[in-house]
């Protein structure tokens, strides 16, 4: 029986197509998607458990971290859930070599893309760079993963983020669940059909823990390019041990190994928040 990590994210779940059906401050339509979000991620456990998988640690990824209902969610000892933020390794948070694959669910595309909601973890980073691959959240934390020997299995989301991540990750399955038409227009699968996907999805997925590898951006040294959204992002960055600034909207950090550079990039992100509150 194989053990299972989950980092389950919200924009890329079918049917969502609007911040505000994301935000949990949103007292209208949050509540209706923060469902659709937990029966994906229990579409995905379910469809695990009938590959193989018994030990399940999902880790809700999304915003305030907060989202899954518990009581939508299998109801066995089998099944762990880490809740709230902030974790120290926010949407990796709970990983650890002990786990034979990694499933990645609701994921989105990239700062940058012409695709739904794209971004890259913050709103104050236009596009982060780790030696010269552009980096999604998925690329970003299948590194991670990758560096405790973990393989990505499955990603579901929008296609443009499951087809990047499969070019990366070919040993991968790939669910999409909907078609960006802009950044807040989508054509999507029914929340239904999109759970049926990925249900057989992460079944088949459990079947490519053999030949799945761990995913690296290549040895060491490891170079995080950081291109901020404002000057003032930029600011607040610098001032950390290791970050030097290349640029008015740019800071470069160098690391030997990949969790601190991960660990760099999560912290440039939450001080860089600092500077949208205005001195
Ligand atoms: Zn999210």
């Amino acid at each position: 029986m194989s053990s299972l990590y989950i980092s389950c994210d919200m924009e890329g779940t079918a049917g969502v197509s609007s911040w505000k059906q994301v935000d949990p401050d949103d007292r209208h339509e949050y509540p209706i998607f923060r469902r659709l979000m937990t029966l994906e991620v229990r579409a995905a456990i379910d469809g695990a458990r009938e590959g193989g998988a018994r030990r399940v640690l999902v880790n809700d990824s999304h915003w305030s971290m907060r989202n899954l209902l518990f009581d939508e969610l299998p109801d066995d000892d089998d099944l762990r859930v880490v809740s709230g933020a902030p974790k120290p390794w926010s949407m990796m948070q709970g990983l650890e070599s002990r786990f034979d694959g990694a499933f990645f669910t609701g994921y989105h595309a990239k700062a940058g893309d012409t695709a739904t909601l794209s971004h890259t973890y913050s709103e104050d980073v236009y596009r982060v760079s780790v030696n010269s691959t552009v980096c999604s959240e998925a690329l970003l934390n299948a590194a991670l993963a990758g560096s405790y020997g973990v393989p990505v299995l499955l990603i579901t989301g929008d296609r443009t983020i499951v087809d990047e991540s499969m070019r990366a990750m070919p040993w991968a399955v790939g669910v999409p669940v909907k078609d960006a038409i802009g950044f807040s227009a989508i054509e999507s699968l029914t929340p239904h059909a999109a759970r049926d996907a990925i249900r057989v999805g992460a079944r088949e997925a459990m079947g490519r823990i053999g030949q799945a590898r761990p995913f690296s951006f290549g040895p060491p040294p490891l170079e995080l390019t950081i291109e901020t959204a404002g000057v003032e992002h930029a600011d607040f960055i610098e001032l950390m041990p290791g970050f030097a600034r290349i640029g008015a909207r740019a800071v470069r950090f160098a690391a030997d190994a990949y969790p601190a550079l991960f660990e760099a990039f999560l912290a440039a992100t939450r001080i860089a928040a600092a500077a949208d509150t205005p001195a």
